[in-house]
């Protein structure tokens, strides 16, 4: 660590009576928002205290909300766009428009999981890729760019890059932000391997807001291990370092295995994060795909409600603030249906085939090729296999 920048970027979240402001702001920006869309206050007021009902029946809701300054914007969870910003007000006017009606089409796609290099360094345990990484790239760039326009006549507002190792393909990834226009907030899912300062910024210059690191353990071997390569650990933790000194908001995300799930290994992973700078943690649970198929992988009922009495814990108590905020998509998904299979998300994988989600692989047709709109709209007709929830729940997550 000699020679090294210490981690200056380690943010302070906003408690408190700031935060209470802030959510003030921003359910007035959706006011404002609901108000150009609909010209009438009474469903504006209605679309407003919709959205209030449906966060209430997330845990962690609204109670003990931090938020954390990015730029002149906040953030508080990756799966809404920052604010204030135009992919923000899109993010919002697609809800409404689920709401109720007032735009011509009926599709609205609100995010994409893209893998958009299907090259990688490592060699994870709990991979889904296995059959399209190799050594080549299957897009060329300016594909990559017409599977791109596609997602934004879609209305995508938040690309989340993934692959293979997106950060090998740093340069077509900074001329695919480049050129997107306004509107859309990107995020780069990578194990960090490669993220010097110099590429950090190169992102971020180019549009990239945030990182999502792969962390899978606190302990260094483990989690080297677990990824197959010696010096896993040490990349995610320069790479939190280098992107949070280039300005980008760092988030994590946790493969939470059997093994891992205690309470002492989840409250040493959770200050490491915090004192690497790191703002979110987002956790999921194995599900035997991939190569976990075949395998018991499942967490047992009682690790599930480990983890989410945890989550509650972090994101409720006041003597957790200093921790980053937890995100337990397998909660959401239970309590919220599905936010895949097109209802609010699709994965893109590395040929541009469309899937439900990285978990449920079964493509529904190519987005360079074919028609995305009808893929989109027919997956959200058959709604999610894995959790068997009614399609087309509208996914509202505004604070
Ligand atoms: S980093 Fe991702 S693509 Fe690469 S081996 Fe690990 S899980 Fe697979």
């Amino acid at each position: 660590m000699a020679g090294q920048a210490p981690f200056a970027t380690v943010r302070a979240p906003i408690t408190g009576a700031r935060a209470r402001l802030f959510t003030w702001l921003v359910h007035a920006s959706v006011v404002v928002i609901a108000l150009r869309a609909y010209r009438s206050p009474r469903s504006a007021w209605r679309a407003l205290q919709h959205i209030r009902r449906l966060n209430g029946t997330l845990r962690g809701g609204e109670h003990g909300q931090k938020y954390y300054r990015c730029g002149p914007r906040v953030f508080w969870t990756p799966i809404v766009p920052q604010w204030p910003s135009r992919a923000f007000v899109r993010f919002v006017e697609t809800i409404l428009d689920r709401l109720q009606s007032f735009r011509p089409a009926d599709v609205r796609l609100g995010s994409v999981i893209w893998a958009v290099s299907s090259r990688c360094p490592l060699d994870c345990e709990h991979c889904l890729e296995g059959d399209n990484l190799g050594e080549r790239e299957h897009l060329t760039f300016e594909e990559l760019e017409g599977v791109l326009a596609k997602f934004r006549d879609l209305g995508v507002v938040q690309v989340f890059f993934s692959g293979g190792e997106p950060l090998l393909r740093c340069h077509d990834v900074c001329r695919l932000m480049a050129g997107a226009g306004p509107g859309i907030e990107f995020t780069m899912m990578t194990s960090g391997v490669g993220l010097t300062l110099e590429k950090a910024r190169q992102l971020r210059r180019a549009g990239l807001r945030s990182v999502q690191i792969s962390l899978d353990h606190w302990d260094e071997g483990k989690h080297d291990r677990f990824r197959g390569r010696e010096g896993a650990f040490a990349w995610a933790r320069d790479a939190a370092r280098n992107a949070g000194q280039a300005g980008l908001l760092v988030g994590f995300s946790l493969c939470a295995v059997r093994d891992f799930v205690n309470r002492e290994n989840m409250w040493r992973y959770l200050e490491l994060v915090r004192s690497w700078g790191g703002v979110y943690v987002r956790i999921l649970e194995p599900r035997a795909v991939g190569r976990y198929a075949g395998r018991p992988v499942q967490l047992d009922p009682q690790q599930s409600e480990l983890l989410w009495a945890v989550h509650d814990q972090v994101n409720t108590d006041p003597a957790c603030a200093h921790l980053p905020r937890l995100s337990c998509p397998d909660y959401d998904r239970r309590a919220l249906g599905c936010f895949g299979a097109g209802n609010r998300m699709v994965y893109a994988d590395s040929r541009a085939e469309i899937h439900a989600c990285p978990f449920c692989q079964g493509s529904v047709g190519n987005a360079l090729t074919g028609d995305l709109a009808s893929m989109v709209e027919g997956m959200r007709k058959r709604g999610c296999a894995a959790s068997r929830t009614a399609p087309g729940v509208p996914q509202v997550l505004v604070h």
